[in-house]
């Protein structure tokens, strides 16, 4: 039997990460995997808990006590921490405005790494996963690896929309930009591209390209390693 495809998927917030992940692993019939989720669930599990997210110390004391939970359907990607569905409330702004600093803390990310690695192994055809630290650090050996980039005003200006125009887009680029450094530039596995990943503009390309433009990148990885 073939072995499962892995595909990762990494870059900055505002990419079209999420949108691609999803519409590459229901094209290819693979499992999809949220990192950012699982970090935001467990964001969300702490503020919840009266956790001081920017103590590191108190983050990494709780960091094991959180059961997060990660559906794996590209159609209906569900989450949970303790029994409960946060799959909206993990999307709000204050848990956006205090991922970056819980994410950090190297016992959150050894745990939710463990998660990861499960759910690639368990994923029978394969799985596409997407995040920050995917091709470096959680699954080096993935069949394909990809960077997605954007300039970071068509990045804010995608991110503004999300949010149905309730935050500027200059506000939302001066948030992203924020949390961008943050993730680049702490000591656990940061935001950075494999040596081995392709890059990929998003700036100029629809969705539907994107789409395209990775699933030929598999196809073409595959075509090599099978
Ligand atoms: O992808 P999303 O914007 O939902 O990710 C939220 C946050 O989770 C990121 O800003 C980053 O701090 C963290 N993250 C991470 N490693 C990953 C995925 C996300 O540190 N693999």
């Amino acid at each position: 039997m073939d072995n499962p495809v892995i595909v990762a998927i990494d870059g900055p917030s505002g990419t079209g990460k999420s949108s691609t992940s999803k519409a590459v692993a229901a094209k290819l019939g693979l499992s999809y995997l949220d990192t950012g989720a699982q970090y935001r669930a467990i964001t969300w599990w702490m503020l919840n808990n009266g956790i001081d997210v920017n103590d590191p110390a108190a983050v990494a004391d709780t960091a094991g006590k959180a059961v997060v939970v990660s559906g794996t359907d590209p159609l209906d990607p569900q989450i949970s921490v303790d029994g409960v569905d946060v799959t909206m409330p993990i999307r709000s702004q204050e848990v956006t405005a205090a991922v970056s600093a819980v994410s950090a803390v190297p016992e959150v990310r050894s745990r939710m790494v463990e998660y990861q690695r499960a759910a690639a192994a368990s994923a029978a055809a394969g799985i596409v996963v997407e995040g920050r630290d995917i091709g470096t650090t959680v699954l080096p050996d993935a069949t394909a690896k990809i960077f997605l980039t954007a300039s970071a005003a068509v990045r804010a200006a995608r991110r503004s929309t999300e949010l149905n125009g309730t935050v500027s887009v200059a506000a939302t680029q001066e948030a992203l930009t924020r949390r961008d450094a943050a993730d680049s530039g702490r000591k656990t596995s940061p935001l950075a591209m494999a040596a081995d990943a392709v890059e990929v503009d998003t700036s100029e390309l629809t969705l539907d390209q994107v789409v395209d433009r990775v699933v030929a990148l598999v196809e073409q990885k595959l075509a090599t390693v099978r």
